[in-house]
Order: C-alpha cells, then sequence, then structure tokens
C-alpha cells in the first residue's frame, strides 16, 4: 500500500524534508507532533490543530477514535478499584470517604490522561501509517471456495 494513503498525508520522506525519528510515546507524553516532535498538536485541550505549526504535518485525517478512552477506563479502573480495596481493607472507613476520595479520583485521572493518551495513539499512528481499514478488490483464493 503506498504511504500516499496514510493519514497524515505526505510523510516526511515525501514532503522532501528530514526529520529525525520521533519516539510516538515521547511526542505523546509532551503532545508534540509525531513527525518533528516540536510543533504543538493541540489547538485547545483535545482539539487536534489543522497543521504541525514547525513542520507543516496535515493533521485533517487524524482519528484517534476510541482508543484513547478505552485504554483510560482500563487503566483508570485497574487503578481506583485496587486502591478502594486497599483503604477498605486497611482502614474501613465509611462508605461516604469512598465517594469523597475516588469520585475527584477518576476524573482528576481520567481527564488528564486523556490529553497524552490521544497524542501517543495519533503518534502511532503516524509511525506505522495507520489507515481505516477497507477491503481490497480482486484479492487472490480469498472468495471462500475451495
Ligand atoms: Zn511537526
Amino acid at each position: 500500500m503506498p504511504s500516499s494513503e496514510s493519514g497524515f498525508g505526505k510523510h516526511a520522506d515525501e514532503a522532501g524534508g528530514s526529520f529525525p525519528p520521533v519516539s510516538p510515546f515521547l511526542a505523546g507524553a509532551r503532545s508534540r507532533c509525531p513527525r518533528c516532535g516540536t510543533g504543538a498538536l493541540y489547538k485547545g485541550f483535545l482539539t487536534v490543530d489543522t497543521a504541525c505549526n514547525q513542520c507543516g504535518l496535515d493533521y485533517e485525517k487524524v482519528d484517534s477514535g476510541d482508543g484513547p478512552a478505552v485504554f483510560i477506563i482500563l487503566i483508570v479502573g485497574f487503578i481506583v478499584t485496587f486502591a478502594a480495596l486497599f483503604v477498605e481493607t486497611t482502614f474501613k472507613p465509611p462508605y461516604w470517604v469512598h465517594v469523597v476520595l475516588w469520585g475527584p479520583c477518576i476524573l482528576g485521572l481520567s481527564i488528564g490522561l486523556l490529553r497524552p493518551f490521544k497524542a501517543t495513539l495519533i503518534a502511532l499512528q503516524y509511525r506505522h501509517s495507520a489507515v481505516e481499514g477497507s477491503v481490497e478488490s480482486g484479492a487472490q483464493g480469498d472468495d471462500g471456495e475451495p
């Protein structure tokens, strides 16, 4: 599949520029451009900008989908569940303490992790030239007949 079908438009080699490799996890943690690692990815809290303000990488077709939310649900659920179990078995507080403790904790962790997780998935999408799934026509030997 030609890389021009990537959701990011032109890659570094096609754009004529040369960029050192950027770790998708570092770029994601800093919410930076997946190609140059210095330009801002967001123009708001979670709104992806139209293009990188440093290297011009097109962000128009970027779509991380529900991926960040799924990872955050699993990670925050794991952390809060085991923290609540630890507090319950160790201190045996009244139930209102759990509500006061874990409600803000869930909100804070979820909102705080959403931005870097979304940026990391976008950077991984760029690194692996991920595109939407499609059915290739003319597939050989996979028409369902023996
Ligand atoms: Zn950039």
